[in-house]
């Protein structure tokens, strides 16, 4: 059974500790000082009892109280049964109508604590706590000021108080625009996260950074894995986040979220720059992070570290000791060699980008892990941006809430207070959040609670917004002369690299004065998930020349309104873009896909051709309709499907989960696994 303490109950009721503790002596509880304890559930009663003594003993007192300037000559009874408050209010407000000229008018905003109320009102908060018991109202210091009790408050104070209930959002914004005091920023430890082309040693390097720092400290120590964790070097802490790769990253971003002070781009010695290292140095740069380079595996032979740096230069990202400004390090995460070195590397790179946070303010992180833990319940990591968080700080993180209940460290180890840049692991959450949410302290429960249900229902209204605030090149001249933009960003995935450039080339040109089309990324390939996460964290349209979007992709790009523009002429590309730009864009032909179809089995029939024993995957594949086939993300051909077959009937549509004969007309090159992706395209006009 719970148990409160004397003193706690004490401040609720606004009497003093010995008063209540006489109270409880003359009701036969057993305590004995201000540190005794009452079982929780006879609080209710005591409270009950109390409240009707402090009634009574109001009545038979006539002397009003000097020193508190607090008036009690209205009573106001208390508000048993919400049926009662219509009437309550009605007495009140032909009581106060009489002595209104006379009554100073204040304004008071809703969720102002009874403490920062009792100020405005120029009196103790027990004060003003006692005087709102014995007019049958409950409040502690922290409670919040709402209707009820600010016009019980006007017959106490014999003033006029306006109040002004609040909108959630308001009440948020108000915690977002705390003040700031520019002197109570200090330094701060850097968030790094690592990214760089798959197997050139992200996670050995995460592991190895971890592992050095561990063993040295705690041997044998497990580290949790919490999504971060924090290295201390004798210059200062690093934070590191646990997930390697960009999309953690820009997904990370696309939800409006910027974790990550400094980049690490690790680059395999012996293998250079590769397609996903240039990838990582856009995403990163698209978020604006400096990059700091890591060249690992030097144990390796023949490695040619002068030629990755030369390259990198081609990216803009020259060495100092070549007059550039990144700054480089050279690693072997297996071997443990060089390490400490780019421990050094980035607290230099921090020294530059003089990371500051201001520890005055509240709480504030972005959750960058989150679990329901069978035992724990929801469990959520996140990365201390403002203020310290402490045990007990009620909070809002997207649209759930909570009060922290447990502060754990990357060890696993409770503690008291997490500080700016510390990642940590919060209990008592109401449910779990996502990854990229933004987490704040507010004032208390009532108020976290209140926030999260509304940001839940705009949640639920901007998602069926959204697509207004993407752009897409039919209302790009909209949004041009609304001044919404003034650069236009693109991701262009192309079949071969000479087509990327020709592409990049030509849309360069196009730009004009008022917008600027900037290429945030560009490669050879299919259109990846990855690549719709920057679009989408960039507010960027892709562009996909001769190339598919791989099924999670589209799937993304739909549901995150993305646009992605698929060609197969660089002519059009061009025309549509400048089109745009103009807004001239004619009436688009809206390409509508029917189905999937996969080629299962090649079958070479004399005369007849090859024949695709084929499988539907999703939708439909109709006779004479418009198809492609598809290897690997990129399109092979495109043209017309000139038979279709079940066993030897020639049929007009087969439907998914059925097996079929395609024909594709003129086209026999044909592989196994290939997919014949069948479609039409339907008139959209352009709306203004
Ligand atoms: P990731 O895909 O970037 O996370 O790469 P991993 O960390 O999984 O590493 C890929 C492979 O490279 C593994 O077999 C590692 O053991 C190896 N590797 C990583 N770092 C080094 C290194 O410094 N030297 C050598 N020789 N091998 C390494």
């Amino acid at each position: 059974m719970g148990k409160t303490r004397v003193y706690k109950l004490a401040t609720e009721l606004g009497i003093s500790n010995k008063e209540l503790i006489s109270e409880l002596v003359s009701l036969g509880y057993p305590v004995k000082n201000r540190m005794s304890t009452v079982d929780i559930d006879e609080v209710f009663k005591i409270r009950e009892t109390i409240i009707a003594k402090l009634k009574e003993a109001e009545k038979k007192d006539i002397k009003p109280k000097p020193a508190t300037q607090i008036s009690e000559t209205v009573a106001v009874e208390p508000k048993p049964h919400p049926d009662k408050a219509v009437e309550t209010e009605t007495v009140l407000k032909e009581t106060t109508a009489e002595t209104e000229e006379a009554l100073e008018v204040i304004e008071i905003r809703e969720n102002i604590t009874l403490k920062e109320f009792a100020e405005k009102t120029k009196c103790t908060p027990n004060e003003l706590m006692k005087s709102l018991i014995k007019k049958g109202v409950m409040a502690t210091i922290n409670s919040p000021i709402d209707e009820r009790i600010a016009k019980v408050s006007e017959h106490i104070f014999k003033k006029s108080f306006k109040f002004i209930p609040l909108e959630a959002d308001e009440i948020f914004d108000d915690i977002l625009e705390e003040e700031e005091n520019a002197d109570d920023y200090v330094p701060r430890p850097p968030v790094v996260t690592i990214m760089g082309h798959v197997d050139h040693g992200k996670t050995t390097l995460l592991d190895a950074i971890r592992e050095s720092k561990i063993t040295e400290k705690e041997a044998g120590g497990i580290t949790q894995h919490i999504g971060a964790y924090e290295i201390s070097h004798e210059k200062g802490p690093v934070v590191f986040l646990d997930t390697p790769g960009h999309e953690a990253f820009t997904a990370m971003r696309a939800r409006g979220a910027q974790v990550t002070d400094i980049v690490i781009l690790v680059v395999a010695a012996d293998d250079g720059l590769m397609p996903q290292t240039i990838e990582a140095i856009h995403h990163a740069r698209a978020g604006n992070v400096p990059i700091v380079v890591a060249i690992n595996k030097i144990d390796k032979p023949n490695v040619n570290i002068e030629k990755i740096k030369k390259d990198l230069t081609e990216h803009d990202l020259a060495p100092e000791e070549w007059g550039g400004q990144t700054i480089f390090a050279e690693v072997s995460a297996k071997n443990k060699i060089g390490l400490d070195n780019l421990m050094e590397m980035i607290l230099l790179q921090t020294e530059i980008m003089e990371l500051k946070g201001n520890p005055k303010v509240k709480g504030r992180g972005t959750i960058i892990e989150s679990k329901l833990d069978k035992r724990r319940g929801a469990v959520a990591t996140l990365i201390v941006q403002k203020g310290v968080l402490k045990n007990g700080d009620s909070f809002v993180a997207g649209s759930t809430y909570g009060k922290i209940r447990a502060l754990l460290n990357d060890k696993g180890t409770k503690i008291k207070n997490a500080e700016i840049s510390s990642p940590v692991e919060i209990i008592g959450l109401s449910s779990v959040p996502a990854a990229g949410d933004s987490f704040i302290v507010v004032n208390n429960e009532k108020e976290a609670r209140h926030i999260a249900t509304a940001r839940q229902q705009k949640l639920k209204e901007t998602f069926l917004k959204r697509s207004v605030t993407r752009i897409t090149l039919e209302d790009l001249r909209n949004q041009i002369d609304e001044g919404k933009i003034e650069e236009l960003n693109v991701v262009i995935k192309a079949d071969v690299d000479g087509s990327v450039q020709a592409i990049s080339d030509s849309l360069l040109k196009i730009g004009s004065d008022e917008v600027r089309i900037k290429i945030i990324h560009s490669s050879v390939g299919g259109v990846t998930e990855s690549d719709v996460l920057l679009a989408e964290a960039s507010n960027a349209v892709i562009i996909g020349f001769h190339v598919r979007p791989t099924e999670q992709a589209a799937t993304l790009a739909g549901n995150e309104k993305v646009e992605m523009k698929l060609y197969s002429v660089i002519y059009d590309v061009i025309n549509d873009f400048k089109a745009a730009l103009e807004g001239l864009l004619k009436p688009r032909l809206v390409e509508k896909r029917l189905g999937r179809v996969e080629v299962r089995q090649v079958i070479s029939i004399p005369r007849a051709g090859v024949v695709c024993g084929s499988y539907v995957l999703d939708g439909n594949i109709k006779r004479n309709s418009d198809a492609r086939l598809v290897r690997d993300s990129v399109v092979i051909y495109e043209g017309k499907i000139a038979s279709l077959r079940r066993f030897k009937d020639d049929v007009k549509e087969v439907q998914s989960g059925f097996e079929c004969g395609v024909v594709l007309e003129n086209f026999q090159d044909i592989k196994q696994g290939d997919i014949i992706e069948t479609y039409y395209f339907e008139e959209i006009a352009r709306k203004l």
